[in-house]
């Protein structure tokens, strides 16, 4: 399938589902209770550049991913600063622009999130690969995908990444917010339907996973990463269960 109707379709999949479980009313006619979980406000945008794909640039996804998230925290502080969403003053906003330009010629993520867990999102994860990993550097061998991963040298690692996500932050000041990790876990739950691979610690990730020496605080300071990663992996399960509720 091609970018543009492979993604919809899985989008309409895991939306309708919220849809049908925000929208039911009980069945003695009272409101329905709040949802646990509803789809982020996600705005689709183009990039200017060819920055996504393996082994050449715009080369559509060769094989299939055993990661499902790469969580990372963007790290400008002036942008991490700049008032929260995706609007035209919005810090993501600017974070897009940036990394949207012809010229630039860096990473790519799948998803710019912005503090208040609002998406611009700039590549489709089912035929798009990001570039965002960087190489390997000392990765955690403790974990099997990321030790499959560092045993091969046949594909680059992001090949194996199904969606990466840059979050607006900056370590200490500005880390990632509960709407990010909300976000975060809501695309976890899509994406593990989509691609029937489990939620767990070896399919939810942080650029630190593959890279402790240059980037140990990305998405989050060693002391918590666990916990923030545990974290969105539970919330991932209980929105997913949400997802798979049968329609009344
Ligand atoms: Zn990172």
């Amino acid at each position: 399938m091609t970018r543009r109707d492979a993604f919809p379709a899985l989008m309409a999949a895991g939306v309708g589902a919220l849809a049908a479980v925000c929208a039911s009313p009980t069945s003695n006619g009272e409101p329905p209770a709040e949802p646990s979980a509803k789809a982020p406000r996600i705005e689709k945008r183009d990039l200017a550049n060819p920055n996504w794909g393996y082994p050449k640039p715009k080369d559509p996804r060769r094989i299939p991913p055993t990661i499902l998230m790469v969580v990372h925290i963007f790290g400008v502080k002036s942008t991490a600063a700049m008032p929260v969403g995706i609007g035209p003053d919005s810090g993501t906003h600017r974070e897009y622009q940036s990394v949207a330009r012809p010229a630039w010629t860096r990473n790519s993520a799948h998803d710019y999130i912005a503090r208040n867990g609002e998406v611009i999102e700039v590549l489709d994860p089912a035929t798009q690969t990001a570039w965002n990993n960087g190489k390997l550097d000392r990765p955690d061998r403790n974990i099997p995908t990321i030790d499959a991963i560092a045993s091969q040298s046949g594909y680059n690692a992001n090949e194996y990444c199904h969606r990466e996500v840059e979050c607006t932050g900056y370590p200490g000041s500005h880390p990632l917010t509960d709407e990010q990790l909300e976000t975060v876990a809501w695309f976890v739950a899509l994406d593990s339907l989509a691609t029937k691979l489990e939620i767990n610690r070896g399919t939810v990730t942080t650029h630190a996973d593959f890279d402790s020496v240059n980037r140990p605080s990305c998405a989050f300071p060693p002391a918590e990463r666990e916990r923030k990663l545990g974290k969105i992996i539970d919330r991932a399960k209980a929105i997913r269960a949400e997802m798979l509720k049968p329609e009344k």
